[in-house]
């Protein structure tokens, strides 16, 4: 039967105990979205904390893309409206 060679020190050992204090977080539902979430976070996925918008999320960015990228067509499409425009005048 295999012995141990040496004794364990005392670092060893305690830093093995080092995780018997842990306990496991909290998690409660956001209000908003009832998504998981740990208590006293902002919700990642809707932003919301005690009821106020306090982040902004993926969801937010994409929503403000697709408005800039529509904005951006409609003024291309008007300016190319306009050049023909000119075109036939000529
Ligand atoms: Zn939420």
């Amino acid at each position: 039967m295999g012995v141990p060679k040496r004794k364990r020190s005392r670092a060893r050992r305690d830093s093995r105990h080092a995780n018997r204090g842990l306990k496991a977080k909290a998690i409660t539902g956001c209000q908003n979205c009832q998504e998981p979430l740990a208590t006293h976070a902002a919700c990642k996925s809707c932003g919301y904390y005690k009821g106020a918008k306090v982040l902004k999320t993926k969801a937010d960015r994409a929503d403000r893309r697709g408005q800039e990228k529509q904005a951006r067509e409609a003024r291309q499409k008007a300016a190319q409206e306009a050049q023909a425009a000119s075109q036939e005048q000529k």
